[in-house]
């Protein structure tokens, strides 16, 4: 008989835990008081980056290693990755940034300014000189889990807004659960979207800087999303006119014609976050947490499933980030 699995919280965590629990068999429901993916959930908000290579230069080996594989597993759930590397670039004062970012990721290639223009054109009046990773990609959140959702929907996955739990717990709820979490924080995030027809840009960009650092990922049809502020704060709602100025100025530093911009939306949310940043299986009692996700919702939610769903069932003890509370 299969058993029974109910997951709390649908955003990116709970979502990447239905399907791998659906794939062993598990009969699973997942309960979230807010329905469908959306603006409530913190994965709503973010980036899509699947940039394991490039996020080397702050976080620990486990989350390269672990997000090494992020981009085959979302492949794998049908949602659409584009390959295309990172560019990552810094302004005339900031080149030490470089040298520093050079250093922490391996990957990361310097190229020229021809070699700037082949790959951006449109950046390669700015920066004479810049770091590429080849190894990345990029996809568009918002898109990826509406069709999760629905493709575990049709898979017999059951979406319930309240009801009780059956079988084993996993929580998912973010930062909703952090009055069971000792050590779960918010680090608050601010992102812009905007369209411009005057800019084209084939990959996601990383602007370094010692207080701003920006990232640009390009939606298509003239759409970019600026992101995003890290601040140390559980505040979910309230984009602050500072943040949002230093995330246009930053776009403008990357190229001019930003400044021309259709500014369509500006968003915030809180990320769940651990003192390492790294996420965490905690089992407290009868209940499993998988939380935690940090900047890496997207980058990391695979592996975390892939292993809460292995422990529990067939035994297997997590190769990383596992605490046991019992
Ligand atoms: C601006 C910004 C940019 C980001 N960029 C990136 C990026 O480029 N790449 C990346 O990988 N990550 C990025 N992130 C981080 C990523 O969004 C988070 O790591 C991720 O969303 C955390 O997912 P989660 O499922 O744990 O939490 P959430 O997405 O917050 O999901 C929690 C769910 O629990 C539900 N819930 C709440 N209370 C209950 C309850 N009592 N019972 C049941 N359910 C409940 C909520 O409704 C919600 O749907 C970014 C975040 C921000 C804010």
């Amino acid at each position: 008989m299969s058993q029974d699995i109910t997951i709390l919280g649908g955003g990116v965590a709970g979502l990447a835990m239905a399907s791998e629990f659906l794939a062993k068999g598990a009969g699973v429901t997942v309960i979230d008081p807010a329905g469908r993916p959306g603006e409530h959930a913190c994965s709503w908000w973010a980036g899509g980056m699947l940039a394991a290579e490039c996020e080397g230069a702050l976080a620990e080996e486990p989350v390269v290693r672990q997000g090494r594989k992020a981009a085959q597993w979302w492949a794998d759930q049908g949602v659409e990755i584009t390959h295309n590397g990172t560019l990552i670039v810094a302004s005339g004062r900031d080149q030490s940034e470089l040298m520093t970012f050079a250093r922490r990721v391996p990957a990361a290639q310097w190229l020229d300014a021809a070699q700037i223009a082949d790959l951006e054109p449109h950046l390669a009046e700015q920066f004479t000189r810049a770091l590429f990773v080849e190894r990345e990609g990029h996809m568009n959140p918002r898109p990826a889990l509406t069709s999760l959702y629905d493709r575990l929907a049709a898979s017999g996955v059951q979406f319930v807004t309240k009801g009780a739990s059956r079988g084993q717990v996993i929580d998912c709820r973010g930062l909703a659960a952090r009055s069971d979490l000792d050590g779960l924080r918010g680090v608050k995030g601010e992102m812009v979207i905007v369209r411009t027809p005057d800019v084209q840009l084939a990959r996601p960009v990383r602007l370094l800087h010692p207080r701003f650092p920006l990232y640009i990922v390009p939606r298509g049809d003239g759409v970019f999303m600026l992101g995003a502020t890290q601040i140390e704060s559980g505040e979910r709602t309230r984009a602050t006119v500072r943040s949002v100025m230093e995330l246009l100025n930053a776009a403008y530093a990357l190229h001019p014609a930003f400044g021309e911009a259709e500014l369509l939306e500006i968003g915030v949310d809180a990320r769940p976050a651990f003192s390492d940043n790294q996420p965490r299986i905690r089992r407290i009692g009868d209940r499993i947490y998988a939380n935690g996700l940090f900047r890496h919702g997207y980058l990391l939610a695979p592996a975390l499933a892939r292993m809460t769903a292995l422990m529990v069932i067939e035994g297997t003890e997590p190769e990383d980030w596992y605490e046991d509370y019992r």
